[in-house]
């Protein structure tokens, strides 16, 4: 089956996505940011929403949650032990869950919340990661520590390369222009740089992204890169000590 996705911007940076089954007709809204847009997005494709899938339980990803349940009788899915408005189905990591007969793991990303989970469409080689992993970025750890988000990127880092990602905010210029300071001799990392500014200045989203391109230019997964620890001066230091300087570098960037 091949799957439809339509991305749209919300709020002032998240991003609400559409994925859709032309056969069966089941359309899942990734996250519900702002009611608005998200209706503009749904007339514009005219996929009516069956399910909300949730990552986590911040106002900016389920604002709309209550009114799209009420106008489209839709389901709502998301973490498990959270506070997600309207929630019907709760999951958590190994859940078997389905989208249109295709198969979709869930899996647990604690670290910017208690709650983050991602979805994982593996025969559409596309996984839905919100605030856990961004271009050249990742989430804020706001309820979880270093340690944890490292377990949780490591979980991401072991999807296939090719796998594309769809994440909760375009937050990736200022991610960029962080990473360049981490990571300054990364020839990839220039030259995407320079792709994003462009993209930003034409007012052009830069996501989704893949894995590879996260593997080759984005610091927050690129731990064992003996470039970047040596700019770090952390040769020594294990892959998670490492993750957690460069998270502590962006907060005081
Ligand atoms: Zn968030
Ligand atoms: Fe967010």
């Amino acid at each position: 089956m091949v799957l439809q996705i339509d991305q749209f911007m919300c709020r002032e940076d998240n991003f609400g996505v559409l994925i859709h089954d032309p056969k069966s007709g089941e359309t899942a809204l990734i996250d519900a940011p702002e009611e608005r847009p998200i209706l503009a997005a749904i007339e514009r494709t005219g996929w009516k929403p069956t399910m909300i899938l949730t990552t986590h339980h911040h106002q900016d990803h389920v604002e709309a949650n209550l009114a799209l349940k009420e106008r489209f009788g839709l389901k709502i899915f998301g973490p498990k032990d959270s506070k997600i408005p309207g929630i019907d189905v709760e999951l958590s990591e190994g859940s078997k869950f389905e989208f249109a007969g295709q198969p979709a793991e869930i899996i647990e990303t604690p670290g910017h919340t208690a709650d983050h989970i991602c979805y994982y469409l593996p025969k559409s080689h596309v996984a839905f990661v919100a605030d856990t992993l961004f271009a050249m970025g990742c989430g804020r750890l706001l309820e979880k520590p270093a340690s944890v988000m490292f377990q949780s990127l490591k979980k991401l880092v072991a999807l296939p390369a090719a796998t594309t990602l769809y994440c909760g905010h375009e937050y990736t210029l200022a991610n960029a222009r962080f990473a360049l300071t981490i990571d300054p001799t990364n020839s990839a990392l220039k030259e995407r740089a320079a792709k994003v500014e462009k993209l930003r200045a034409d007012g052009k989203p830069t996501l989704p992204t893949t894995l590879a391109e996260e593997l080759a230019t984005n610091p927050f997964i690129r731990w064992h890169d003996p470039a970047i620890r040596k700019n770090l001066g952390m040769e020594n230091a294990t892959d998670a000590e490492v993750f957690a300087e460069i998270r502590k570098r962006k907060d005081n960037f």
